[in-house]
């Protein structure tokens, strides 16, 4: 131990990261046990169609309802199960689950609802990962049609070449694919005209700041330019105002999402959102 900690160049450990480091530990070890335990969860959150404010579909959200900790967010166990590898198994789980789910309401309500799930870096580049995916959808029979992929931006760069050609496997089946927190990550222009891809999803930030300057506006104006001429759709995420849905109808987004329509829901709750009227 260095007698003086202030001569230290940098902070090595403090308390909190202890703290951190340790609960880390402990839910990684735990994860290993939600699925047998059954305490993994999907909620759904509606996806709003813009020109006829129907619902357009779901996006599926994971939860783990821990028996100490109460809810814990996917954006704390996600990354955990990733550096564990418990994603491939925690992934196929997600996906079989949402085809389900998109399938039983398909025959309760007698026309196809799209459901859209998000898979992660690690999960993706997997050995294995269309064969995963054809078979899921085998067994839970829904049409590929249905079923959107949110892959993030940063993960489209990481290897562009064979991410273009897992991509083109994808929509050779029937996916839709969508980009995800999308002006986050750092895309090359180039590589993004040749990725295979039928959606993009504005990230929240920029639908949260979009009243802050013109400069902000003029961003998400960029934004939607360039997904048109890329021929892609847009879902803005995180939509909680009445005034943002407003100003990104006059921009020209096809679909939003947001706590202004409906937080994440469970599926007994979504079931009835089907055929709400949103505007
Ligand atoms: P994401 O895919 O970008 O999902 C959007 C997140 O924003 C969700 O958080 C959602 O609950 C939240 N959200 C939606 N509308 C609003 C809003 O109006 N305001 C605010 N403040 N937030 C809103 P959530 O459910 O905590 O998920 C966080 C991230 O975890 C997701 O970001 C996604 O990257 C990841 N994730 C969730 N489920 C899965 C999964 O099944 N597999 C994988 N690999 N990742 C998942
Ligand atoms: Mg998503
Ligand atoms: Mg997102
Ligand atoms: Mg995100």
């Amino acid at each position: 131990f260095a007698k003086n900690q202030s001569e230290l160049p940098y902070a090595i450990f403090n308390d909190d990261m202890l703290a951190e480091n340790m609960l880390r530990l402990e839910l990684g070890s735990q994860l290993r046990h939600s699925l047998e335990r059954d305490e993994l969860a999907l909620l759904y959150q509606p996806m709003v169609q813009l020109c006829d404010g129907k619902t357009a579909g779901f996006e599926a959200l994971l939860r783990w309802e821990h028996p100490e900790h109460g809810t814990v967010s996917p954006n704390t166990f996600i990354p955990i199960a990733e550096s564990n590898g418990l994603i491939i198994e925690i992934g196929k789980w997600v996906l079989r689950k949402a085809c389900q789910q998109a399938m039983q309401w398909q025959e309760e309500f007698g026309r196809p609802i799209m459901i859209s799930v998000n898979v992660s870096v690690r999960q993706l580049s997997s050995t294995g990962f269309v064969e995963a995916v054809t078979e899921t959808l085998e067994e839970t029979k829904l049409q590929p049609e249905c079923l959107k992929l949110e892959v993030t931006e940063s993960f489209l760069m990481q290897d562009p070449e064979s991410t273009i050609e897992l991509l083109h496997q994808l929509r050779r089946i029937g996916l839709t694919i969508g980009i995800d927190d999308f002006g986050t990550g750092y895309s090359s222009l180039s590589y993004l005209h040749r990725m295979p891809l039928d959606i993009l999803k504005v990230d929240r930030s920029f639908v949260e700041s979009m009243f802050d300057s013109e400069k902000n506006a003029s961003l998400i104006r960029s934004i939607l330019a360039l997904a048109k001429s890329l021929e892609l759709n847009v879902v803005a995420e995180g939509v909680e105002t009445l005034a943002q849905l407003q100003r990104l109808q006059d921009l020209g987004c096809h679909f939003v999402q947001g706590f202004y329509f409906s937080q994440p829901v469970k599926p007994e709750c979504a079931s009835e959102l089907i055929n709400h009227r949103w505007l």
